[in-house]
């Protein structure tokens, strides 16, 4: 007999994810009570990931832990966007759950479908596996015609003190802000609202501004176009020799350097929010205004390294490109507002 969730990979890609099936994951399942899910529970990987290792626990989550049995989720979501389709029947991610929202208590297992955030939890997640797991949880929740309220983060049903997934140490997401962004993409309104965790902050992936050439673009497709070029350089120029960015303790090589650049500028960004949160109930402080007062002091530390690392990724022959990418990211990191 089919397992419950088949239609997985198909509702996810109708919603316009990029989705991996891994192979098996149509029969695999955990033993105990197949799931019945009333809503889908967010958690984050605890493993550090980033664009150039977008999904490092994929197999983990697959075999499982030696203290647990896998399949440990139904899907991991990459720090790229990509989603992971692990498994179709019961997964060991939720334990017992208490009742959360409009969700009953219980066997967190039967009752949830569950993604893992593939990702740190004490950095934030990457933009692009935000927006991913916003538009899962819509497509996953408008299939079951179950609310956005039905998506929980597992902090919000754990009874033994979980608290993803996480933004900062200690710090789980903004949920009612998750949730809201859930309930926007099952409008079917363009989701084109890249909010990063924690709010305020958003990157704004969805800013359109004039580029270089004077060309419209937006954040997103403006660095899609970058990433592109510097790949192309990297074969080109470069050729196979790795380039260490000065302060970045991996190997960074062109291909990757700038989606690394951006990690960067989203995990400044993340301080900020980070320091807003950690002021927001000291009393006779207004949080807003000391994490606006520190942004340039975390542009200034971040900025330098940047500004080097695109320079040397783009070359001699296009520093007028690379001053605009410079200033254009020096300015976001700023806080300025989007140009229309
Ligand atoms: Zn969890």
């Amino acid at each position: 007999m089919a397992l419950p969730l088949v239609w997985f990979a198909d509702v996810l890609r109708a919603a316009g994810l990029r989705v991996v099936e891994t192979p098996g994951w149509r029969t695999r399942t955990a033993s105990g009570p197949p799931p019945r899910p009333v809503g889908v529970l967010e958690h984050h990987t605890a493993t550090p990931a980033s664009y150039a290792r977008p999904a490092p626990t994929v197999q983990m989550c697959i075999d499982g832990r030696p203290d647990l049995d896998g399949p440990l989720c139904h899907a991991v979501i990459g720090y790229d966007g990509t989603v992971h389709v692990i498994a179709a029947g019961r997964a060991n991610h939720a334990g017992k759950a208490k009742a959360s929202g409009p969700n009953p208590g219980g066997d967190g297992n039967a009752l949830y479908v569950g993604l893992e955030w593939d990702y740190a939890g004490n950095t934030p997640p990457s933009p692009q596996q935000y927006d991913a797991a916003v538009r899962a949880n819509a497509a996953v929740l408008r299939h079951l015609g179950r609310t956005a309220e039905s998506a929980r983060a597992h902090a919000e049903t754990s009874v033994t003190g979980k608290w993803d997934p996480g933004f900062a140490p200690g710090k789980t997401i903004d949920m009612a802000r998750f949730r809201s962004d859930v309930a926007h993409a099952m409008t079917g309104a363009p989701t084109t609202a890249l909010a990063p965790p924690g709010g305020i902050e958003a990157m704004a992936f969805a800013d359109r501004f004039k580029d270089w050439a004077g060309n419209p673009q937006t954040v997103e497709s403006w660095m899609n176009n970058v990433d592109r070029r510097v790949a192309e350089l990297h074969h080109a120029v470069l050729g196979l020799q790795k380039s260490r960015i000065p302060g970045d303790s991996n190997e960074t090589n062109g291909a990757n350097l700038w989606p690394d650049t951006a990690n960067w500028a989203n995990q400044t960004l993340g301080h900020v929010v980070g320091i807003r949160a950690a002021l927001a109930n000291v009393q006779g402080v207004d949080p807003a205004a000391v994490a606006d007062a520190l942004r340039p002091a975390l542009v200034e530390l971040v900025g330098p390294v940047v500004a080097e690392a695109v320079h040397a990724a783009l070359g001699a022959d296009n520093q007028d490109q690379a001053d605009a990418i410079v200033t254009e990211l020096a300015q976001r990191l700023a806080g300025r507002e989007a140009v229309a």
